[in-house]
C-alpha cells in the first residue's frame, strides 16, 4: 500500500514499528500502521491532513481494514489459548 507525498510527490508509505511489534505481536505492528504517522523518503513524517480528502478517505479505509485484521488476529490467539487450555 503505497501513497503519493503531498510535498514531493514521492512515494509514502505506512509507518512501522518494530517496538510495537514486539509488544504486541502482528496485531501490534498492524495497530500502529493504521494510526501511526505515514513516511515519505524525502520529507519524512506526513500527517493524514496533509493529504487530499480523496486519499484521507482511503486512508481512513485503509486504517479501519487493518484494525479488522488486527482484531481477527487477535480472537484467533485467544480461541487457540482457550482450546489448548482444556
Ligand atoms: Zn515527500
Amino acid at each position: 500500500m503505497a501513497y503519493q507525498c503531498p510535498r514531493c510527490g514521492g512515494l509514502v508509505q505506512r509507518g512501522s514499528s518494530t517496538t510495537a511489534g514486539v509488544a504486541g505481536g502482528a496485531a501490534g505492528a498492524l495497530l500502529y500502521g493504521a494510526f501511526g504517522p505515514l513516511n515519505c523518503n524525502h520529507c519524512g513524517k506526513i500527517a493524514k491532513s496533509e493529504f487530499p480528502p480523496d486519499v484521507q478517505r482511503k486512508l481512513t479505509l485503509g486504517s479501519i481494514g487493518m484494525v479488522l485484521i488486527a482484531a481477527g488476529l487477535i480472537a484467533v490467539v485467544i480461541t487457540l489459548l482457550v482450546v489448548f487450555q482444556k
